[in-house]
């Protein structure tokens, strides 16, 4: 069995008292691989702590890119050290994540929209495919998307995603993929499990985006990358298959977007 969690936030404080567990219970669960999702102020050197998880754990890659609820501090000193970072480690495997939060604003949506489309270039100029975050800016996302990325043939990922039916579409003809997280095992998520069960599995990822969206059973609790697993059996019940083919399907597209195999 192999499951992938394509986007997880291992590296922060939540885990410090326990992350050789939480990576060991991954393993058990048979998680094999883990894209570890770096982010907070570029200032800090919370990125290279990402980096250097990446570097520990053969079966931990990193991603690193300026969120957009961050994209206020992003600047030219940021854009340099987190340059440096992609060509210095090849654990390095994706560039976000990046996008658009209208939702909570927590940077004024003109500077968001403005270092969204600078990090798609540096991303675009490191050859790496781009992890994005968009929550209630569809449209501007799809736009930003298609003027910057149009024939990009690393494309990239929608994570987490939340939109619409339209919006995934759109995002799989520019070549990306889509990824769900244990949110789409929340009771209220029919709408969002009608998209996934409508969408081609040639084209999703799974994730936990953890510490947040602890799936159904253990909602309340904090996440971690073992659960992905709940995302993958509600996938599965989606699409009349097995949890095991949900698995191997979701894995391959991983590997087919980020050009990294698992280890068995
Ligand atoms: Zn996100
Ligand atoms: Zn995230």
């Amino acid at each position: 069995m192999t499951f992938i969690d394509s986007h997880c936030h291992i590296d922060g404080t939540e885990y410090d008292a326990d992350r050789e567990e939480v990576i060991a219970r991954a393993r058990d669960a048979g998680v094999t691989t883990m894209l570890n999702v770096g982010t907070g102020d570029p200032h800090s050197g919370l990125f290279e702590r990402a980096v250097e998880l990446a570097e520990k754990y053969p079966q931990v890659y990193a991603a690193i890119g300026v969120h957009p609820h961050d994209a206020k501090l992003f600047d030219d000193a940021a854009e340099e050290r987190l340059m440096n970072l992609a060509k210095q480690s090849t654990r390095v495997i994706a560039w976000g994540e990046i996008g658009l939060d209208y939702h909570y604003d927590h940077s004024p949506r003109e500077t968001q929209r403005e270092v969204f489309q600078r990090q798609l270039r540096l991303g675009r100029e490191q050859n790496l495919p781009v992890v994005i975050h968009s929550r209630e800016a569809d449209d501007d996302t799809i736009a930003i998307l298609t003027e910057e990325l149009s024939g990009y043939e690393r494309g990239g990922v929608l994570h987490c995603f939340g939109g619409s039916l339209a919006m995934a579409q759109a995002a799989i003809e520019l070549g990306f993929f889509i990824s769900f997280a244990g949110n789409l095992t929340f009771k209220k998520a029919e709408d969002l499990r009608d998209i996934a069960r409508q969408l081609p599995l040639g084209r999703l990822l799974i994730e936990t985006d953890c510490p947040y969206l602890t799936p159904i059973p253990f909602r309340g609790k904090r996440n971690e990358p073992a659960r992905v697993v709940e995302t993958a059996r509600c996938l599965a019940s989606l699409h009349e298959k097995d949890l095991e083919e949900i698995g191997l399907i979701t894995s391959e597209n991983f590997a087919r977007l980020f050009g990294v195999r698992w280890q068995a």
